[in-house]
């Protein structure tokens, strides 16, 4: 699909994978909704490309319709969606210090899982009574899972766990949208250059980029949005999760 023209949502987009998505988007001439839990970096980024800024929490069933409606209120029915919002929780470690927190467990499911299915059937809904395009295109959805679902790290039971679904659900929601004309796909990042990753002290940040077989350093978001525009335009890229990380497998 042609982003040209069309609304696109982008959740998580007031920050790094996001944000550059969304800046990738608006240049090619999409009208850019701008989700996001801080309504602020939303704000920033969306005065930044002309679209518009929408506080939300993906999570919430209420939160994230509301969110999807008043963006189609300003900008028109959406037909691209990106799922970039999720968190990641500091290490923890199971069977150190007492028993694991459930609590956070089911924060990361909740936000990184959830929220991404959330988000797509609340978008598939109103996508799939649109007139079709070319092709009998209606919509395209781009998510973001890691690495992590498949290399997974000491103390990131949680976080593998919320990727390792959403790599697990891409093919079957293509499958179900496929009658529908809106295809589905999902980028597993390696280690990109975003706020998520600042907390990492810089040496441990060189490490892991000397780390990558090619190229060896760290991934820039514009390399993201790149594959993301990439997923919007290619019509045969359907049901697919795509590794973009240098040929990085993870060691424990
Ligand atoms: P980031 O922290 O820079 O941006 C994430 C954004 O999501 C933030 O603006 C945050 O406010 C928003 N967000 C968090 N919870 C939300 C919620 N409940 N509702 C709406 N918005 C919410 O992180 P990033 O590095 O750009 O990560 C984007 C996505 O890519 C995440 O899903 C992350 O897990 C994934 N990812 C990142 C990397 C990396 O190396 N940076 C690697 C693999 C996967």
């Amino acid at each position: 699909m042609n982003p040209g023209g069309q609304t696109a949502i982008v959740t998580g987009g007031g920050s790094g994978l996001g944000e550059a998505t969304a800046r990738a988007l608006a240049a090619r001439g999409a009208k850019v909704a701008v989700l996001d839990l801080g309504a602020e970096r939303a704000a920033r980024v969306a005065a930044d490309i002309g679209g518009v800024a929408v506080q939300c929490d993906v999570s919430s069933a209420e939160s994230a319709a509301a969110a999807i409606t008043e963006a189609m209120e300003k900008l028109g029915p959406a037909r691209i969606l990106v799922n970039c919002a999720g968190i990641v929780i500091g290490v923890k470690t199971i069977g150190k210090d007492g028993p694991h927190p459930l609590d956070q467990f089911r924060k990361v499911i909740e936000i990184n899982l959830v929220g991404t299915f959330n988000m797509i059937r609340l978008f598939a809904d109103q996508a799939s009574k649109l007139d079709a395009l070319e092709g009998g295109e209606r919509g395209v959805i781009v998510n973001t899972a890691s690495v992590a679902a498949y290399d997974g790290q000491i103390g990131q039971a949680a976080y593998s766990a919320s990727k390792g679904g959403v790599v697990g659900m891409t093919l079957p929601v293509a499958r179900d949208l496929a009658r529908s004309g809106i295809r589905v796909c999902t980028i597993a990042p390696g280690i990109f250059k975003t706020p998520m990753m600042a907390g990492m002290p810089q040496e441990v940040q060189d490490s892991l980029g000397a780390a990558v077989p090619f190229p060896p350093r760290l991934g820039e978001p514009s390399e993201y949005a790149a594959l993301a525009l990439h997923i919007v335009d290619n019509q045969m890229l359907n049901g697919e999760t795509i590794r973009l990380d240098g040929a990085i497998r993870m060691a424990p």
